[in-house]
């Protein structure tokens, strides 16, 4: 399991699919080629090869017209996502069908948005609009052929993702309809459900369409409960039309539906921030302020996604989440991150380059780690290192509220120069803030240090927090240290559900 997350950490979510496309369509042009499918295998590999590069060609085309910022990988997943649902065509009596279904798909992404931001799964919608011109999608890739690898790079990306309740979600509402379908609807009986549960889950595209489709982070809700009503309105899309005498609805078309239910739900922006101060914080932590075009609205502790177009991006490409570390009360919107000593990531070093009054795009703002809304709720903070900026965030708030909490900091860092915003801490003792300051760093402690050394383990935390059962935990910091906290605490008798997560990868 450790190197299954050192991998995923190492990778982004779109270049860990791109992999994963490209390898589920290089297995099926193999099994093509074998007769384990059914296929031309020169077809899956010629349509798969046009699509990417006719999606790439549009989308470059449509951009420099708008002047918007494109991410080439989520071009290439466009076109690869289409060749895996589209064909396999015949390419020489067919190959308009392609290059239609990749301009709607391409096309879509800037015609339908709202806020710079596209609603619907491009695939989904080039696949929908070939339908509509006549040629229909088949979604050859669900086969017995290509399960094995649909699960494991599916499990994977939703892994990385962290959508399990997305899929699982989804899953469970198709089957529940898929019964009532069946035994209800249709009168069918007991001996039709062995047959019914293969054709549905090995030989048919629904699982490919949880765990490739289904997920794209841009096109659901932003939070946990509406992503779980997300998967529960698309199973519904495709059942209950037909039980009032409509055709069915092809698994496209009932995405696009979910995409719209998801953007009634979760509404969307990117827009372009500019860049208004950059300051070292510490060795390697640095602050950038940016001022929005527009103002939005977000609760403290959630975060943003930022794109940040540069040439030989590297394997992480050119977008990362951070969390907004000013309080919605401040003008601008700050990131603060920690710089590598070395081997740094090319959107770090190009962030790092920023001159004031350069732009950068940002959106999707989401995350549910954030304040309890009763404010009687006796709270923890555990922070370690950079994963103190929601907390910034937080404590900005309350003190512009001057809005009274009963929390404890436990901030753990390296040394005394990398505990950041403790001003703002110190001052936020005024609204019920108690720090308790911990360098793990034995040979650079400061004489005359008055907080605590070594590890943050049980005992610490019990010592600090004799009430610990009386109060919720919020963890935040690199993946390895979230994990290990919360493991003592579950150890500590800390129920799960008192325990808030924030995960910042890529630190592991
Ligand atoms: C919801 C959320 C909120 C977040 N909030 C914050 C935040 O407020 N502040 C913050 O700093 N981070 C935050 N993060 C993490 C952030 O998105 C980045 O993952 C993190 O800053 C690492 O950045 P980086 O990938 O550019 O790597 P770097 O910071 O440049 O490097 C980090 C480590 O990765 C290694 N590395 C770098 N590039 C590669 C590569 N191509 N291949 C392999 N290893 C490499 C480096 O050697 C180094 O050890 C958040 C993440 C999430 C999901």
């Amino acid at each position: 399991m450790y190197f299954v997350q050192r991998f995923l950490d190492k990778t982004t979510m779109y270049r860990l699919m791109v992999w994963f496309l490209v390898v589920l369509l290089g297995w099926a042009v193999a099994a093509s080629a074998v007769g384990l499918l059914p296929y031309r295998w020169w077809e899956v590999l010629l349509q798969t090869l046009l699509l990417v590069a006719a999606c790439r060609l549009v989308s470059e085309i449509i951009s420099r017209i708008v002047g918007a910022t494109q991410n080439i990988e989520s071009a290439i997943i466009s076109g690869l996502i289409l060749s895996a649902i589209i064909g396999p065509v015949s390419l020489a009596a067919d190959w308009h069908w392609l290059l239609l279904a990749a301009a709607f798909a391409m096309a879509s992404k800037y015609v339908f948005a709202m806020r710079k931001s596209h609603i619907f799964n491009p695939a989904a919608f080039g696949a929908f609009a070939a339908g509509l011109l006549g040629y229909s999608a088949s979604w050859w890739i669900g086969s017995v052929v290509t399960l094995p690898l649909v699960l494991l790079g599916g499990l994977l990306i939703v892994c990385k993702i962290r959508r399990m309740h997305l899929v699982a979600g989804f899953l469970a509402a198709y089957l529940a309809l898929l019964f009532v379908d069946v035994f209800l609807v249709r009168g069918g009986t007991v001996a039709d459900i062995p047959t019914l549960l293969y054709t549905i889950f090995i030989s048919s595209p629904i699982l490919f369409f949880s765990f490739v489709m289904l997920v794209e982070p841009l096109t659901s809700p932003h939070t946990k409960r509406w992503r779980i009503w997300f998967g529960t309105v698309i199973a519904a899309v495709m059942f209950v039309p037909q039980w009032v005498g409509m055709s069915a609805v092809p698994l496209e078309l009932a995405l696009l539906v979910g995409n719209i239910f998801a953007r009634i739900v979760s509404p969307d922006f990117r827009q372009s921030f500019v860049l208004r101060k950059k300051k070292q914080l510490s060795a390697d932590i640095w602050g950038f302020w940016f001022e929005p075009m527009k103002p939005f609205s977000f609760f403290p502790g959630q975060f943003l996604e930022y794109t940040l177009a540069h040439p030989k991006a590297d394997a992480r490409g050119v977008r990362r989440y951070f969390t907004i570390a000013s309080a919605p009360e401040e003008k601008q919107i700050l990131l603060a991150t920690r710089f590598a000593a070395s081997k740094g990531s090319t959107w770090k070093k190009r962030l790092g380059e920023m001159r004031e009054g350069d732009d950068i795009v940002a959106g999707k703002v989401a995350g549910e780690f954030i304040l309890p809304s009763d404010p009687k709720r006796k709270i923890v903070w555990i922070a370690g290192g950079i994963g103190v900026t929601p907390f910034r965030s937080m404590a900005k708030y309350l003190l512009a509220k001057n809005e009274r909490r009963d929390i404890v900091l436990l901030y753990a860092a390296r040394t005394e120069q990398d505990l950041v915003f403790r001003d703002i801490f110190e001052e936020a003792a005024k609204v019920g803030l108690r720090n308790v300051y911990v360098l793990s760093e034995a040979d650079k402690i400061p004489s005359g240090w008055t907080g605590r050394t070594g590890r943050l383990d049980a005992d610490m935390i019990k010592a600090e927090v004799p009430d610990a059962s009386e109060r919720i935990f919020y963890i935040s910091g690199p993946e390895p240290m979230v994990e290990g906290i919360s493991k003592t605490l579950l150890d500590m008798g800390i129920p799960d559900r008192h325990i808030r997560r924030d995960y910042f990868p890529g630190y592991a």
